[in-house]
């Protein structure tokens, strides 16, 4: 990822389009790291736990570099646009939460409207294209605290990811990470081999 990039940019080219749920991460990420004064994750100085799997979370990944791949990004399915970004260094951590019916704006009715239609006319082609420029201006320019609440947290960091064996499945073939493997009479299988057999071979 380029590092010289706007953030903004960053967060789209990553996400592939433009969208209200992702313009919401993004000013996530830029308020937190205004509040805890960080820049991008390099190497796991930094944490996100996020509460959601939509759209605004590419911007935490793209704009704070807390990633699914590299394990400082934790997932919790509660169906919530909150962000807690903590920093290793600076021992802190901030819990972000949009306000509930805070873009909820009749524009924001009509794009998910459109948005749900398999085929646009050109016109509603069109006037989607409109709504994300008013979506855009209005969800870019909104005061923080009309979008968001936020509080100071504690978040316990945990150790750095861990590298495991790889071990080798022994129905397919396949390697498996050695934590994720079943010990059975057939010997060591991967999950899903594990799971063909009955779960219990
Ligand atoms: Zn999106
Ligand atoms: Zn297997």
């Amino acid at each position: 990822m380029c590092k010289n990039m706007p953030p903004l940019e960053l967060a789209i080219q990553f996400h592939g389009h433009i969208c209200p749920g992702l313009l919401i991460g993004v000013r996530a990420a830029e308020f937190a790291q205004k509040h805890l004064d960080i820049s991008q994750d390099y190497d796991e100085e930094l944490l996100a736990v996020v509460e959601t799997d939509s759209c605004g979370v590419d911007a935490i990944q793209a704009i704070l570099g807390c990633t699914f791949g590299k394990g400082n990004l934790i997932f919790n399915d509660y169906g919530k646009n909150v962000y807690t970004i903590a920093s290793r260094d600076k021992n802190q951590a901030v819990r972000i939460a949009q306000k509930y019916g805070a873009t909820s704006f009749r524009e924001s009715e009509r794009f998910r409207e459109l948005n749900r239609k398999q085929v646009l006319s050109e016109e509603e082609a069109a006037e989607k294209e409109n709504l994300i420029g008013v979506l855009f201006e209005k969800i870019m320019t909104m005061p923080l605290e009309d979008l968001f609440t936020w509080e100071d947290v504690e978040l316990k960091m945990p150790g750095k990811a861990q590298i495991h064996a790889t071990r080798q499945c022994a129905v397919c073939g396949e390697g498996v990470m050695e934590t994720r493997t079943r010990q059975t009479e057939t010997g060591i299988l991967c999950i899903p081999c594990y799971n063909k057999l009955g779960g219990e071979a």
